[in-house]
């Protein structure tokens, strides 16, 4: 079974990290000072963000949906095992995406990209808020659940409010229609990989905003890439990557992005 720590392809690892890092929180200040003079940001958010908008964490809500794993929910092998349990969590996750707003971060992330000549938002969010808040250089890493495909013949049908019916999960051609994301043990989209390593090495600043950076490769974005952009991580708990950012500002994404971003 796939661990959520585990990378899900061959990472480009730069042995003991990123050179220039201190392990030394910066503050505010240089950030500000950072991001005035940049002229390519990148960003890498995570479900963090979209918690100010009332979407559960995945660990947040103790890992589990119904007493399932959703680790193993959301894999090639539980949608194997039982695809109307897994549509069934999707449809709720479908239903509870559009219920909800895009929160001050989402819109905070919007308004940078308006002032930086060269942006790029990564995340691995598939709920659609960047997209609504206005995000429009925006990357996908994880695909989102705005559509279902085929498994077999990759037809592919737009979810509305209620979701894919449990009746039309089995295709016409024999295959099965599934969500259009991208599960623990599947590699991520080339292209929107790409792109976003690309952003990644050519950043000035990066902004690791509401990201536990354990799942890999995501997280490879925010220290592998880019020895030498300042780094700076928005969550108001410690993560697998504090110890090696330039600043860690510890708030919640709706707390300190807007002011950040009215400040420049
Ligand atoms: P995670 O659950 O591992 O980590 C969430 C992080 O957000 C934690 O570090 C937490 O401290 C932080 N956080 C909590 N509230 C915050 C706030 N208000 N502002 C800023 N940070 C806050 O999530 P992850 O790192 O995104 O990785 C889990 C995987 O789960 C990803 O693959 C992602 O695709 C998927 N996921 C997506 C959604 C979504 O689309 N909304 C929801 C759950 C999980």
């Amino acid at each position: 079974m796939p661990s959520i720590e585990r990378a899900r392809k061959p990472l480009r690892q730069i042995p003991g990290g990123p050179a220039g890092r201190s392990g030394e929180a910066g503050g505010v200040e240089e950030l500000l000072s950072r991001l005035r003079a940049a002229r390519s940001v990148f960003v890498l958010t995570g479900s963090g963000i979209s918690s100010d908008s009332g979407l559960p964490t995945f660990r947040g809500a103790g890992g589990l949906w119904r007493d399932e794993r959703v680790e193993e929910l959301a894999s090639p092998e539980g949608f194997a095992r039982d695809p109307v349990l897994v549509w069934t969590w999707y449809n709720e996750r479908n239903a509870a995406h559009r219920r909800a707003n895009p929160s001050a971060g989402h819109y905070a992330l919007a308004a940078l990209e308006d002032r930086v000549p060269d942006f790029t938002l990564a995340t691995q969010n598939v709920d659609s808020l960047h997209k609504r808040a206005g995000s429009r250089n925006l990357l996908e890493l994880h695909g989102n659940l705005r559509e279902a495909r085929c498994t077999g013949c990759s037809q592919r049908r737009t979810l509305d409010a209620l979701g894919l019916p449990l009746s039309e999960i089995e295709h016409a051609c024999g295959g099965r229609m599934r969500p259009d994301i991208v599960w623990f043990g599947e590699a991520l989209p080339r292209d929107a990989w790409e792109a976003a390593t690309a952003a990644a090495a050519r950043a000035d600043v990066i902004l690791v905003v509401g990201t536990s950076a354990v799942v890999y490769p995501a997280a490879a974005l925010a220290t592998h890439y880019n020895a030498g952009a300042f780094v700076a991580e928005i969550n108001p708990e410690a993560t697998a990557i504090s110890e090696r950012v330039d600043c860690a500002l510890r708030g919640t994404a709706a707390g300190v992005l807007p002011s950040i971003v009215q400040s420049l």
